[in-house]
């Protein structure tokens, strides 16, 4: 399949990991919007979050509890951080492989552009 996070998932494609389980793979983002900026992936491929099934919630939930934990890792939980996923054209997705967005260490503002 050619789809870049699954590349590096598998490693064809070596990314700067920063976490790994068996479900999720956490890296930098290769054009950072923040101080920190990863990219939180599900190993299995989902396209977009149009593609979510029942039997992924646990999956999705991994997503954003991993969010959560880097967040607390980083160092910026409780001064707070963002969390984006983007779905298609207009949301603002280039890479067809869900993945959450963590960014943290500077002030966001609302509403996001
Ligand atoms: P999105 O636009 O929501 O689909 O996000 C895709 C993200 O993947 C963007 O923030 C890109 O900067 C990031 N990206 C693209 N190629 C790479 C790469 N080789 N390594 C790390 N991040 C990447």
């Amino acid at each position: 399949m050619d789809c870049l996070f699954c590349k590096m998932v598998e490693r064809e494609i070596e990314p700067d990991i920063v976490y790994e389980d068996e479900h999720v793979l956490a890296f930098n983002d290769i054009d950072p919007k923040a101080p920190t900026h990863i990219l939180i992936v599900p190993k299995k491929h989902i396209a977009t979050l149009n593609d979510i099934e029942e039997a992924d919630l646990a999956l999705i939930g991994r997503l954003q509890f991993t969010a959560a934990k880097l967040a607390k890792q980083q160092g910026f939980a409780d001064n707070g951080y963002r969390v984006v996923m983007n779905c298609n054209e207009d949301g603002g997705q280039s890479v067809y492989h869900i993945h959450m967005h963590l960014m943290g260490g500077r002030h966001f503002t609302w509403p996001a552009g």
